[in-house]
């Protein structure tokens, strides 16, 4: 059975987007299938993994408003190999106002649509989020069983943000989805040769012991390199630091989901 995990901040510009496709790409690399699910409106995931001026015959929208209409109706193949996607569309971003009229019932849409048909087709199913903890956010908490937040070493803000998502797990766990784990943090976007990053990791270490990932993801140019050409760091970027470290977050995080503590 695959595992869902959910990449929430409530903060945007952290590396949510950017984790999710990066990682799920290199969780693949050593089998299995993974999909990504956008449910932010920006829909940036949708158009790093599909590339740009697709249309798609369903989307997140036509999966959350239509009670019939099953996750696969959407699915749809990304660029890389072995990684699917539930793409979204600008549109969804007036959904929340509808959707969020008929709590609580409506949070649990994602995960009922989710959790069967994903979790028998999917090794790993990564759910990117918008930077409020809004409906699409809480409904992707809802569907999950852990969440991973990132913080960006250069935001202070990020580090407050990892506050209200730990905050909202807690609601979560006692409001339906008692299942639901914060997995890890991540540092990302660390320069370790100046003293600031330093300072900023061991506080975390002092803070989050045993609740971060040993692996860290370096500030790196390549990122937005990958990103300007709708890739992810394992197309031509492939040799870089950046693209080591992600190989390495997979590896780490295979480790800890097969003896979850
Ligand atoms: P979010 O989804 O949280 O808003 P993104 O994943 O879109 O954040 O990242 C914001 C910007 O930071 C993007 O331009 C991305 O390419 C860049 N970025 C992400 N991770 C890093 C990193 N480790 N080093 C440098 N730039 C990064
Ligand atoms: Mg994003």
């Amino acid at each position: 059975m695959g595992t869902i995990i959910t990449i929430a901040n409530n903060k945007g510009g952290v590396g949510k987007t950017t984790l999710t496709c990066n990682l799920a790409h290199a969780l693949t690399l050593k089998g299995g299938r993974a999909l990504v699910v956008d449910t932010d409106s920006q829909c940036n995931s949708t158009s790093l993994l599909t590339g740009n001026g697709i249309t798609f015959q369903n989307s997140l929208y036509d999966i959350l408003t239509s009670r019939d209409l099953v996750a696969q109706k959407a699915i749809v193949e990304s660029k890389i190999k072995k990684v699917d996607i539930l793409p979204n569309i600008s549109d969804t971003a007036v959904l929340e106002y509808d959707l969020s009229q008929n709590l609580p019932d409506n949070y649990s849409i994602l995960r009922s649509k989710l959790r069967d048909y994903s979790k028998k087709t999917y090794q790993y199913i990564l759910i990117d989020t918008p930077p409020n903890l809004g409906f699409f956010s809480l409904s992707s908490l809802f569907a999950a069983d852990f969440c991973i937040v990132p913080i960006s070493a250069g935001s202070a803000y990020s580090i407050e943000g990892l506050l209200r998502v730990l905050t909202v797990i807690e609601k979560i766990q006692e409001d339906g989805n008692p299942d639901l784990r914060f997995l890890r943090l991540l540092v990302n976007n660390i320069d370790r040769r100046t003293a600031m990053g330093r300072l900023i990791v061991s506080e975390l270490e002092d803070n989050f012991r045993g609740k971060m990932f040993e692996t860290h993801i370096p500030r790196s140019t390549v990122f937005e390199q990958a990103e300007y050409t709708k890739a992810t760091v394992f197309g031509s970027h492939s040799a870089t630091y950046g693209a080591k470290a992600y190989r390495e977050l997979a590896a780490e995080l295979r480790l800890i989901l097969e003896s979850p503590e």
